[in-house]
């Protein structure tokens, strides 16, 4: 906030009072021009004192006063007394005006008593912050550190103990340029500052450095500077923790207002056998999110899936997924996608097999998408699930098979009825006979555990002949059929 200007004549009347000074003082210029200021500004115990202080500058007595901030108390219209810094200069001669500046310290003073209240009495809360505490002597020695800043500058924290903190962490900024110790803002609370500052670098002991969110304020003692103390952030951690915390915030309000507006839709996409590509016989459900400001613009999973499984709540998303599938279940097959969370959780399961028997649905109508890498995370949840699911007729696909490790060795232990060959082997497939091999293998696997096999991503006429010929029993892919709204009707 801007300093409060206040005009006094020689006999102590306002004549001047700026919008900073009404803003400080809680008082409209027309409430004091015209008044005598100490009645008005100034806590009556100061008064009489003001009063022989400023005689003797009107008379032009002592001038210690002239030019120099003092510490004082102001009173506000409601009035509350509050901290204030003041500085009286004389403008003109005959008659002269007197000019006082004003600034309310209450702002700063608590963030200082905030900080000298953390340095004296919470070493314990100084020892668990993640913040870098230091305090210094007054001729700029470390004499505390709390195990943050160790942490952070790459010492001990005892390491740190009686080391100039200027030259030790702040020698140079960020361009490399010298810092010169008399614009040091971590200093400055030496010099009775209290310094904010958020664009500088702090060094670390190896030589690399990192950018600092800073405070360093003046520790005192009835009112003599006897140290201070820096808090300083790494940036990137602070600011990093910030915005997840309003991502996340954000995020859930979004996916939660989707959810109450209906602003989810399933899309299907066509899974065609592959001796006959003309006539699907299921579809893939795939979710898509209508944007809040243009409903006419879709969003897809990429964009908000992962943040959903981030912040928990994909669950959410899946069960409305489920219950969206089955009610198309009844109508034509279909395959739903789940998460790895909602494969992990009974509850889950119980969902999809209440729904199942209340809606009738038959057998072999609804099929259910783990990825493999789903069902390798905690394979005993995954067993179970697709033992439960299987037992009453729902089809079991593992989802993008071929890109996790170590599937091969589990497959017989994951009675799965579909085996979904990744993209990533269909896309350049008739041009690289390594992927041609990977099919081929994962075709004839299949046959083993008696599982079928559907490629994903085909699109072109080209890979389809092949995947034909290599034995794949189902194709999904823009050739044959992108995913599209669902019909209603
Ligand atoms: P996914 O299960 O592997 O789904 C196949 C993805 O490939 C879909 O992307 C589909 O639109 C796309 N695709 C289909 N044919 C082709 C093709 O010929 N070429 C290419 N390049 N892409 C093709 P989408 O819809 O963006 O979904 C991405 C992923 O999001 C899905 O991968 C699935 O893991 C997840 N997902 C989609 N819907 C749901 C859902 O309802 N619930 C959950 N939990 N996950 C979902
Ligand atoms: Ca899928
Ligand atoms: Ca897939």
């Amino acid at each position: 906030m801007l300093d409060a200007a206040i005009g006094i004549d020689a006999a102590g009347v306002v004549q001047l009072f700026n919008r900073a000074a009404e803003a400080i003082f809680g008082f409209s210029r027309e409430d004091v021009i015209g008044e005598e200021m100490a009645e008005l500004l100034i806590p009556q115990e100061y008064r009489e004192r003001h009063w022989a202080g400023f005689r003797r500058l009107v008379e032009g007595g002592s001038s210690r006063i002239l030019g120099r901030r003092v510490e004082v108390a102001g009173l506000h219209s409601d009035g509350t007394e509050f901290p204030a810094e003041l500085t009286i200069g004389r403008v003109g001669e005959e008659p002269a005006l007197w000019m006082a500046f004003v600034r309310d310290l209450s702002e700063r003073q608590a963030r200082e008593r905030e900080l000298e209240h953390l340095v004296h009495d919470n070493e314990l809360l100084l020892t668990s912050i993640g913040d870098g505490v230091l305090r210094l002597s007054t001729d700029g020695l470390i004499t505390y550190a709390n195990p943050a800043a160790g942490g952070l500058l790459g010492f001990s924290s005892k390491e740190l103990l009686g080391q100039h903190a200027h030259s030790l962490m702040h020698h140079s900024h960020e361009d490399g340029s010298v810092y010169r110790v008399e614009e040091c803002p971590v200093y400055g609370a030496l010099r009775g500052e209290i310094c904010r500052v958020t664009t500088e670098v702090f060094w670390r002991r190896d030589g690399t450095h990192f950018a600092v969110d800073y405070t360093s304020a003046p520790i005192r003692e009835q009112g003599r500077i006897v140290g201070a103390v820096c808090c300083f952030a790494e940036i990137t951690a602070a600011r990093q923790r910030e915005r997840d915390l309003q991502e996340r915030v954000r995020f859930g309000d979004e996916i939660h207002r989707a959810l109450q507006e209906e602003r989810f839709v399933l899309h299907g996409q066509p899974i065609s056998p592959a001796a006959d590509p003309q006539r699907p016989v299921r579809h893939e459900l795939l979710i898509r999110m209508k944007d809040l400001a243009r409903p006419d613009v879709l969003r897809g999973p990429g964009e908000f899936l992962p943040q959903a499984e981030r912040y928990g709540l994909i669950n959410q998303i899946d069960r409305w997924v489920i219950s969206k599938a089955l009610e198309e279940a009844g109508r034509r097959p279909v395959s739903l996608n789940l998460s790895a969370k909602s494969v992990a959780e009974p509850e889950i399961a119980d969902l999809i097999l209440a729904g199942v028997q209340e809606r009738a649905i038959p057998r072999g109508n609804l099929m259910v998408e783990i990825t493999e890498t789903t069902a390798l995370e905690d394979l005993t949840a995954a067993h179970r699930f697709i033992q439960r699911l299987t037992d009453i007729g729902c089809g079991i696909a593992l989802d993008d098979f071929g890109t996790g490790y170590g599937t091969l060795a589990h497959l017989k232990e994951l009675p799965v009825s579909h085996l979904k060959i990744d993209m990533a082997f269909v896309r350049n497939l008739t041009e690289s006979t390594d992927d041609e091999r990977v099919v081929r293998s994962i075709v004839s696997l299949a046959r083993n555990f008696g599982m079928k096999t559907i490629a994903e991503g085909v699109e072109t006429a080209a890979a389809m002949q092949l995947l034909q010929r290599l034995g794949v029993d189902y194709l999904q892919g823009y050739h044959l059929g992108r995913p599209l709204p669902l019909e209603r009707d």
